[in-house]
């Protein structure tokens, strides 16, 4: 029996929605699909405005140019992290100003946000790690005292609340991602949500190609044309129509996930008060959407063993990230604050293990796996 690390999950209404796309005769952006999507994702997050994008990372983009940032300006994040959170600003000129991360939550440590500030600091970008929490009333208070804007890389958070606030409603602007690997998925996919009223129009003129095309299309001018820099960020209503069927299904698609989750902690209880790995900590004031079980295990050693065993095993389980600071373009366009123990030990020691929808019917036999592996391991 092969088990997967990630098997992207359908719905069933996905394919009578592109259907449907396909008769309405509008295939490019911003049609009914489009439209739908959008109101689902203001009122299920708060938001105040929320833009379909191709992908996380355009949305990001997005995010990077909205801040108008300029050459040299600096932006503090998280190493902890996936490529386009820094690479989004670099786009800019801008320069990522590594922090370390929490040992619990695996986010960025807010106590290490102030010393990092400089004249140039511009913003911070948070990412909040398997979908729980940054410290975010705290972040918010030191953006405030030192006037940065504040990004949420929700590329995992969409349906996770902080003191009962969703996800992507906090920051000035956020960034979902509805990639095949996350919890709501489009194949490739992602929203920008923008909560900061005077950043709105620049990011419609944004994601039409530098035009003003939105206004031209609720009637405030008579004709569109080149206003600002932008790009073509917005998907095809084909992806929206798809993205449509798996919005409609999201509350069931996290409670299935969070099923999953809540069966892999209760069984790692045991590993871990032997002394064999750590678990997920998941502070009270953050309810999170079960975007994936990870294990900390001893080291590097360890991790690799016990990943190779369980692929021996038929059974798929991955390891991220290579922290920012030391990949090669992390040298050459971020620098860091302070050391970022915690950011590598991190990356030595964390195993994902596969939490899919339909994962239910073999999980017994991945923890029956993955704990004689672990025993063994320690034993020897
Ligand atoms: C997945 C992910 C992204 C990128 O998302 P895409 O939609 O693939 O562009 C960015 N940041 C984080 C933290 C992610 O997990």
């Amino acid at each position: 029996m092969n088990i997967p690390f990630n098997r992207p999950y359908l719905t069933g209404h996905e394919l009578e929605y592109i259907a449907q796309a396909h008769a309405n005769g509008q295939l490019s952006g911003d049609g009914a699909f489009t439209r739908r999507c959008h109101v689902w994702l203001e009122q299920r997050t708060g938001a105040r405005k929320a833009l379909l994008t191709h992908s996380c990372t355009a949305a990001l983009e997005m995010a990077a140019i909205l801040l108008d940032l300029q050459p040299g300006d600096e932006v503090i994040m998280p190493s902890f992290t996936f490529v386009t959170t820094a690479n989004a600003f670099v786009l800019r000129g801008a320069v990522p100003v590594f922090v370390d991360i929490r040992p619990d939550t695996l986010n960025i440590d807010e106590s290490l946000i102030e010393q990092a500030i400089t004249p140039r600091t511009r913003a911070v970008c948070v990412v909040h790690y398997a979908g729980v929490a940054c410290e975010m009333d705290t972040i918010m208070a030191i953006a405030a005292k030192h006037g940065l804007k504040v990004v949420e890389d929700a590329a995992q958070g969409i349906f996770s609340t902080y003191k009962g606030r969703e996800l992507g409603s906090i920051g000035d602007l956020a960034a979902l991602s509805f990639h095949e690997t996350k919890n709501v998925i489009s194949g490739e996919g992602g929203a920008l949500l923008i909560n900061d009223q005077d950043l709105v129009e620049r990011a419609e003129v944004i994601r039409e190609k530098g035009t003003n095309r939105s206004k031209f299309f609720r009637g405030h001018v008579d004709k569109y044309t080149w206003v600002d820099i932008g790009s073509s960020y917005l998907p095809s209503e084909l992806i929206a129509a798809f993205l449509a069927a798996q919005l409609e299904e999201a509350s069931a698609i996290t409670g299935r996930r969070l099923a999953i989750w809540n069966r892999y902690h209760e069984w790692a209880a045991a590993l871990e008060s032997g002394g064999r790995l750590r678990r997920p900590i998941i502070p009270t004031e953050c309810a999170h959407n079960a975007h994936m079980y990870y294990l900390l295990l001893g080291n590097l050693a360890d991790r690799t063993h016990f990943i190779d065993a369980m692929k021996a095993a038929g059974i798929g389980t991955v390891f991220h990230y290579i922290p920012l600071h030391s990949s090669p373009a992390g040298q050459r366009y971020a620098r860091t604050n302070g050391t970022l123990h915690h950011t590598d030990a991190t990356s030595d020691r964390l195993v994902r293990l596969p939490l899919w929808i339909g994962l239910e019917d073999h999980q017994d036999h991945v923890m029956q796996v993955a704990r004689d592996i672990l025993i063994k391991s320690m034993e020897s």
